[in-house]
């Protein structure tokens, strides 16, 4: 599944490929991918037809392409998206299922929606170039300059699910996928069961930090398809690789100490976590100060 560094490649590809471009044609090939579009396929078509690209943007996961009469083509790559620029006479990929030819800024090019499995897709934002109101309830990703660190540290710490739901909680922030919240953890030495109301303000901000540093990490080395026209995401890159410390390390021995990485299951994934570097909160867990149990019949 790509993972927002992922998606933020695709999206300044976009920028430097598409942006000024007018589509002239819109073939969709399989109807699944613009479910959501409430026009269907045909609406889809003559909404995007004659438009022109006038920006590239993402809220978390979601991209979008603001066009020049106020709406947007609203995307998401689901586990297998992909979004690229190729010339019109490449071959058509496999699982290529939503073409829109290009002319202009792209000249003799085409942008297109390629997707296996199919849990992602594309459809028309009405009035959504600013921010297309299906996703207006996404917090901002951590990466994002407008990210507000403090109203983040209040909501976290008024919260008594377990810090990791908490980071994969997409109103609180987004973008921190199950991948980055382990990582970010284990580098802030915290269990994801701790509470988030027990944490304390220096201990979110630390996480938070933890978890943009990983993240621009993974940015840093996914980047590498920036230069090529081939705009290209499939969720693997370099960085799975060589530098994580928790996740997908079962009984490796931990970086910093030397115990063996334990994976339990969450939320139908797993996670990953050093038993001695973050470990588990007490439980049963002792109330915060000032509330108590309600009595018994309540
Ligand atoms: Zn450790």
């Amino acid at each position: 599944m790509p993972e927002l560094p992922e998606v933020e490649v695709v999206r300044a590809g976009l920028e430097r490929h598409v942006l000024g471009a007018t589509i002239t044609r819109v073939d969709v090939l399989h109807t699944r991918p613009v479910r959501r579009d409430p026009g269907g396929p045909t609406g889809f078509a003559l909404a995007l037809t004659g438009r022109r690209i006038v920006a590239a943007r993402r809220r978390g996961k979601y991209l979008w392409l603001p066009l020049d009469n106020g709406d947007a083509l609203l995307g998401h790559l689901g586990m297998s998206g992909q979004l690229l620029v190729q010339p019109s006479e490449a071959a058509d990929e496999r699982h290529l299922r939503v073409r829109l030819a290009l002319r202009g800024a792209a000249e003799g090019r085409e942008l297109r929606f390629v997707d296996q499995r199919m849990f992602g897709g594309l459809s028309i934002s009405s009035g959504g170039a600013e921010l297309p109101s299906e996703i207006a309830h996404i917090a901002r990703d951590p990466l994002d300059p407008a990210f507000d660190d403090d109203e983040f540290v209040r909501r976290v710490r008024r919260r008594g699910s377990g810090v990791k739901r908490l980071l994969l909680d997409q109103t609180l922030v987004s973008g921190v996928g199950n991948i980055y919240a382990d990582e970010a953890l284990w580098r802030a030495g915290l269990h994801g069961e701790r509470p988030g109301e027990r944490l304390t303000a220096r201990q979110v901000r630390a996480l938070l930090e933890h978890a943009r540093v990983v993240m621009t990490d993974a940015l840093g080395q996914g980047g590498t398809s920036f230069d090529s026209l081939y705009v290209n995401v499939n969720g693997e890159s370099g960085y799975f690789d060589r530098s994580l410390h928790a996740y997908g390390r079962a009984d490796e021995p931990c970086d910093r100490c030397g115990t063996p990485i334990r994976r339990v299951a969450f939320m139908n994934r797993s996670s990953y976590f050093c038993p001695s570097c973050q470990p588990v909160p007490r439980r049963p867990r002792a109330l915060p100060p000032g509330r108590r149990p309600l009595p018994p019949g309540n």
